[in-house]
């Protein structure tokens, strides 16, 4: 597979664009300021009156509502929820948009599951970032970056690819190298990522981890410092050398630990439950379940997000982290901001 890095590439091709980002959320703020940090013409697009206008004046974003910031539109990039996205498409960018423009996503949920079907004469590409967008922010102004996935839906004036490229590494991916997939492939697998083994998995994990302590009768300060705090240094030194690198760091009774009971936890039984995850993406299942949910005003996605914040992991990390003020320093989210 091959993999491109910033050498490679030329970003002219995006010179004499004008950019226009659909929302200031966790994607829209990252690539706004990327995109600007890297000289090129930004402009973000908000609902008429939203409160992110105010967050677009603190950094110091061109903005405007979005009918207007779509005049004259050359590149305009969906960041905004990806259920919000074939309202904004059909109300605003499918009749705004002008001939052989492009449209950007950073995910291929809507394209691939047909939740939005782009004009004939607009090209069509994907950007998709393989980290939180608060990441690709603060990754970028450390001099690195994000991997990112590109991928080519439409192409109606023959130079899409390039702008693709040329956008993946204005935001940084070129720092970290980008790769060539289809809108199937990553929706697919980045369902499944961040189901099975992201968030889904690691949350789930974390939480049981803690329960079994504390039931146990441990102090569930002790059990939020071994099941959820310790486990950052453990993924980061996977994310500097694999899982090998780890094992090297820890001791030898916690690799011994780990070589013998890890596949008691994740046994046939959660793989086939993985497998099971997996077909009810690429069937459409859960695409038609999260649609669902959007249209039934989020009631499942509101109850259990409520129901997890109540947690007590959640309480006891709180007053935890308040004695580690290093950790809020350099705060990936400050919610005043991005
Ligand atoms: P978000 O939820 O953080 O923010 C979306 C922005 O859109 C907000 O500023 C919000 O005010 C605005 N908005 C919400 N509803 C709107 C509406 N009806 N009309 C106009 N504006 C509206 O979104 P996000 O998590 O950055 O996701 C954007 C895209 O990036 C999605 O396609 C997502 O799958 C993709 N993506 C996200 C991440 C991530 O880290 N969050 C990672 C990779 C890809
Ligand atoms: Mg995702
Ligand atoms: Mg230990």
């Amino acid at each position: 597979m091959k993999v491109t890095y910033d050498n490679d590439i030329k970003t002219e091709v995006l010179n004499d664009k004008k950019i226009v980002i659909l929302g200031y959320g966790s994607q829209g703020y990252a690539h706004s300021n990327n995109l600007k940090d890297s000289d090129f013409d930004v402009t973000v697009g908000l609902r008429q009156g939203s409160g992110s206008f105010e967050k677009l004046r603190r950094s110091n974003m061109p903005g405007a509502a979005i009918e207007e910031a779509l005049q004259d539109a050359d590149l305009v990039m969906m960041l905004l929820p990806d259920e919000h996205q074939p309202t904004v498409y059909e109300q605003y960018v499918k009749p705004n948009l002008k001939a052989g423009a492009s449209l950007g996503f950073a995910h291929g949920f809507n394209v691939h599951f047909e939740q939005i079907n782009p004009r004939d004469d607009i090209n069509v590409f994907m950007v998709a970032p393989k980290g939180p967008g608060h990441t690709v922010r603060s990754t970028y102004t450390e001099g690195s970056g994000v991997p990112c996935l590109v991928a080519i839906h439409q192409d109606v004036t023959g130079d899409t690819k390039q702008q693709a490229y040329a956008y993946a590494s204005a935001i940084g991916g070129g720092r970290a190298g980008i790769i060539e997939t289809t809108f199937k492939e990553e929706t697919e697998t980045d369902l499944f990522g961040e189901q099975a083994v992201l968030c889904g998995g690691t949350a789930a994990l974390v939480q049981a981890g803690f329960e079994t302590l504390v039931e146990a009768g441990y102090a569930p300060e002790m059990a939020y410092f071994e099941c959820l705090h310790e486990l950052k240094l453990i993924v980061d030194l996977m994310y500097e050398g694999g899982i090998n690198t780890m094992r090297y760091s820890i001791s030898n009774t916690a690799e011994y630990g780990d070589l013998t009971r890890g596949n008691r936890l994740v046994t046939k039984d959660t793989k086939a439950a993985m497998k099971d995850i997996l077909q009810e993406i690429q069937n459409g299942q859960f695409a038609k379940e999260y649609v669902d949910d959007c249209r039934n005003d989020y009631q499942t996605l509101l109850q259990l997000r409520g129901a997890h914040a109540q947690h007590p992991i959640e309480t006891v990390g709180e007053q935890l982290r308040g004695m580690m003020p290093w950790i809020k320093k350099k705060p990936l989210v400050d919610q005043t901001i991005n």
